[in-house]
């Protein structure tokens, strides 16, 4: 079940819903998303779902990773990438090869610590996880030219916006009952807002739960 040939099932799958991004398929057709969910869930590794990875969070539908990558990445390449909600490492993985540089940070202490151990035994050498409360980025490597969360809040907090650079490019989920995903682009003080689909994530929450 973990065979290339499953991988690239899902590959056709998702170019079939519409991702239309060579390398952002690319790289899922190398990432071992197996290696991401507990050992007895591996068998569904390669289903578009998202399935449990422990303390109530999911690790993302590889269908939702494609596609915020996608959008992501549609003005051109990427430096410096902050990414909220490491949860299983996954998006990460994913986004790790198609930047220069990758900052992610989780709020809830067990995932993190596996986050860490997975995407180092994996080589995965550009990336860099803290356990902290991503309402306030993560100033210290900023400004970012990317900014993806994958955990909805009500609005997008200050912050983020503040941490993005000039022409940089932030994708999320907003909402409570109804989530759309939002994508933001700075031109200087100005934020230009676009709506694109309506999407299902985890609640954005504050604090770091140890
Ligand atoms: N892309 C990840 C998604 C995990 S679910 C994956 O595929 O595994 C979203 C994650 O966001 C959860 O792990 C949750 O704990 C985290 N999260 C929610 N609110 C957060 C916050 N304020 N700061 C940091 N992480 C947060």
């Amino acid at each position: 079940m973990t065979s290339q040939r499953t991988r690239n099932r899902l590959v056709q799958r998702l170019r079939e819903s519409g991702i239309r991004n060579d390398d952002v398929l690319d790289v899922i057709a190398s990432t071992p998303r197996h290696l991401f969910v507990d050992e007895a869930l591996s068998h569904r590794a390669y289903e578009d779902t998202a399935l449990p990875i422990g303390n109530g969070q999911t690790i993302s539908q590889p269908y939702t990773v494609a596609r915020m990558t996608e959008v992501l990445l549609a003005a051109g390449p990427l430096k410096r990438v902050l990414e909220i909600g490491t949860g299983s490492g996954y998006q990460t993985a994913v986004l790790s090869p198609l930047v220069d540089k990758l900052f992610s940070v989780e709020r809830i202490e067990p995932l993190h610590v596996r986050a860490v151990q997975r995407l180092d035994s994996l080589g995965y050498s550009n990336v860099r996880l803290k356990l902290s409360d991503g309402t306030w980025g993560w100033p210290e490597h900023g400004p970012y030219d990317g900014i993806l969360a994958a955990a909805a809040p009500e609005d997008v907090p200050d912050s983020l916006l503040e941490q993005l650079a000039d022409g940089g490019r932030l994708v999320m989920p907003v909402g409570t009952e109804e989530q759309k995903l939002v994508l933001i682009t700075r031109h200087g003080d100005h934020f230009s807002r676009k709506t694109l689909e309506s999407v299902r994530f985890v609640p954005f929450l504050p604090g770091v739960q140890r």
